[in-house]
């Protein structure tokens, strides 16, 4: 498949590029930019995955089964986190991502561990043209979706996985507490969903508007890079979620359904038709 590039951030010595104002830098497309080898190399430093794991508990793994579903498709399969545990828990798991350093990387992270990724390299916007067949649950986890800079990619993103899951399927996709973070409070507060663990990775805001959020990732070698993302807003995701045709949306904050002030927000979008009149409930 092929992505659209800008010659001004295409990098030949496996640097992140975004040029001399890396505040303007707000495009879908410069993903492929930031996810280079090393950083894909350094992602597992950056993420504690026993820590990880610990403080989502059984969460996912619970909230699938509650719902039945057993063949998963990952979209942002990232080094691999929730694949390789989904398939220990034995679903049928499909691992996509656009970033094939990110999907090197999971089959390597499988395979240490005796499994075997089935992987696919594939954009959001164009899910369709690469991943074939109907799912019980599509999830999009670790602050994944925030790479979306337009609306119009975001909307059409949610109607690929809308497409791919079965009449009855399940969307869960997060993201940081982005409002907290727009009304000037901290990146990390007392929420419990430690997502970003790691003992030699300092990991903060540089930049803050309604536009960027743009964060920085400090290795303890030295080593630094950033993400440029989109600040989604709670209400904002669940609005969009609603109007591309999912009928119920459940939200929690830090795994719980009380949320209070969380870290991160994880919404689960039901496929399955409503008869009743209410509109859809979210
Ligand atoms: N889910 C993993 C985790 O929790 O550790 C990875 C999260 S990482 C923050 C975001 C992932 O989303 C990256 O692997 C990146 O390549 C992928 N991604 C970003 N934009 C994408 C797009 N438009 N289409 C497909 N994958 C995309």
């Amino acid at each position: 498949m092929t992505f659209v590039r800008d010659s001004k951030f295409s990098s030949t010595d496996d640097a992140q590029r975004f040029g001399d104002l890396p505040e303007t830098v707000r495009e879908t497309d410069h993903y492929q930019q930031e996810y280079i080898e090393q950083f894909a190399d350094r992602w597992d430093r950056l993420i504690d995955w026993q820590a990880r794991a610990k403080a989502e508990g059984d969460f996912f793994v619970r909230l699938l089964r509650e719902h039945g579903a057993k063949r998963v498709l990952d979209v942002a399969t990232g080094t691999g986190f929730h694949s390789i545990r989904l398939l220990q828990e034995g679903f049928d798991v499909v691992s996509a991502d656009g970033s094939p350093n990110m999907l090197a990387r999971a089959f390597k992270n499988a395979r240490d561990q005796g499994l075997l990724l089935r992987t696919a390299q594939a954009d959001w916007r164009f899910l369709n043209r690469d991943i074939h067949g109907q799912y019980d649950a599509v999830i999009c986890l670790g602050n994944s979706f925030t790479h979306l800079f337009r609306e119009r990619d975001r909307r059409k993103s949610l109607a690929e996985y809308y497409a791919v899951l079965k009449h009855n399927g399940l969307l869960i996709l997060d993201h940081r507490n982005y409002d907290r973070l727009l009304e000037g409070g901290s990146a990390v507060g007392n929420g419990k969903a430690t997502v970003y663990c790691g003992s030699d990775v300092e990991v903060g805001p540089e930049h803050v508007d309604d536009g960027l959020a743009r964060f920085r990732y400090s290795f303890s070698d030295g080593s630094t890079y950033h993400l440029n993302m989109f600040p989604l807003r709670y209400d904002y995701v669940r609005r969009l979620m609603g109007e591309v045709g999912f009928q119920t949306i459940n939200s929690y904050g830090d795994y719980e359904h009380s949320h209070n002030n969380p870290d991160f927000y994880v919404h689960v979008a039901q496929k399955a038709y409503r008869f009743d009149d209410e509109p859809p409930q979210i």
